[in-house]
């Protein structure tokens, strides 16, 4: 049985999932590489083990329920609990469509993985993080997804003049994920928050965002080690608490 902390990332075989493993296992964290995609999962956990890191693959599609299973069994046969579950997987599938124009199987899929996946793989894999003496949870979250910050001049939404109403709403979604599983969790060890990593430059969005990942992922990264006397329920970028 290992002593390190075992983390599941989702989507984590590239872009800010991939970067959240390297920091984490650089942490000493034993990482599970969720992959939609067995060979790009097993790909990238070679080039954490060059790194030194101690990563495993695992095949994971979060809108497959027999994938998610099979991954509950894994963990639950090798490791017995899970400390941190990171649901960074998502995706972004409109083209820059104002919302009159957004096709309703675009909205639909949209929340197939960003929404009801993270909350599958939540629902699934939260018996195995009660186990675990600090369980935490991250969801990936946008600050996209603040509304109040939509308005504000400053935000990126109205900087980049962004009205994504697929993936905005979605990202609006998993924070309300957040808030209400931190209630029902709210006495218990866990922690769940949500984190929003900035325009990071990654394949989401043809690698136009200014932020690197390594500044993306360290968000993540600090909400998946907060100490017991850390936040829970809230939403976060590097700077603090953003606006719902
Ligand atoms: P990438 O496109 O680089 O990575 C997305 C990851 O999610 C990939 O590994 C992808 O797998 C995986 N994925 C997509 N669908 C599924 C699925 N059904 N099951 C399992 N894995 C899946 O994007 P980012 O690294 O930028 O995004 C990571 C998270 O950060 C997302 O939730 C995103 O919304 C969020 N975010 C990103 C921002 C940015 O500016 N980049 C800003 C704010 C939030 P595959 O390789 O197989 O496609």
């Amino acid at each position: 049985m290992s002593t390190s902390k075992i983390v599941l990332i989702t989507g984590g075989n590239k872009g800010i999932g991939l970067e959240t493993a390297r920091q984490l296992g650089k942490l000493g964290f034993t990482i599970l590489l969720g992959s939609r995609d067995e060979a790009r999962g097993q790909e990238a956990t070679a080039t954490l083990t060059a790194e030194n890191i101690n990563a495993k693959a695992i095949t994971l599609d979060i809108t497959d329920l027999d994938t998610i299973q099979s991954a509950v069994k894994q963990i639950d046969d090798q490791y017995g609990s899970l400390d941190v579950l990171i649901n960074n997987a998502g995706v972004c599938l409109e083209r820059g469509l104002p919302p009159s124009q957004l096709e309703l199987t675009v909205l639909r899929n949209t929340y197939e993985t960003n929404v009801f996946g993270s909350f599958s793989v939540t629902k699934a894999m939260l018996p195995l993080i009660k186990k675990s003496p600090a369980g935490r949870i991250v969801n990936l979250s946008s600050g996209l997804a603040s509304l109040t910050e939509y308005n504000n001049p400053e935000s990126d939404a109205e900087k980049y003049g962004v009205n994504l109403l697929a993936y905005m709403s979605s990202k609006t979604a998993v924070n309300a994920l957040t808030v209400l599983f931190a209630k029902e969790l709210k006495d218990t060890p866990i922690k769940i928050n949500s984190a929003d990593p900035g325009y990071t430059a990654t394949d989401l969005n043809g690698h136009t965002g200014y932020r690197t990942v390594e500044q993306g992922a360290s968000i993540v990264v600090k909400l998946a080690t907060l100490l017991g006397d850390g936040p829970n329920g809230g939403f976060f970028d590097e700077n603090g608490v953003i606006p719902w």
